[in-house]
């Protein structure tokens, strides 16, 4: 899985890190950063778990082939 974040659509809600704090930061410009752009086991679980948190589906899941 590969993370990705777009920018246009991203709010700062910060949804994403309640849920995975370990995956997701956010930036001086309240834009979320991933930290982790590959995550395995349990972060995948989180990270899926924010994308659907998210109230602007500003985080985007890729298969690692895309
Ligand atoms: S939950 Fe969505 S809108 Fe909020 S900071 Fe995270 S990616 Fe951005």
């Amino acid at each position: 899985m590969r993370v990705t974040i777009d920018e246009d659509k991203c709010c700062g809600y910060a949804a994403c890190l309640s849920v995975a704090e370990k995956v997701f930061d956010l930036a001086a410009d309240n834009i979320a950063a991933v930290l982790v752009e590959h995550p395995q086991g349990e972060l995948a679980d989180q990270a899926r778990e924010a994308a659907a948190a998210c109230p602007t589906s500003a985080i985007i899941l890729l298969d690692d082939t895309e």
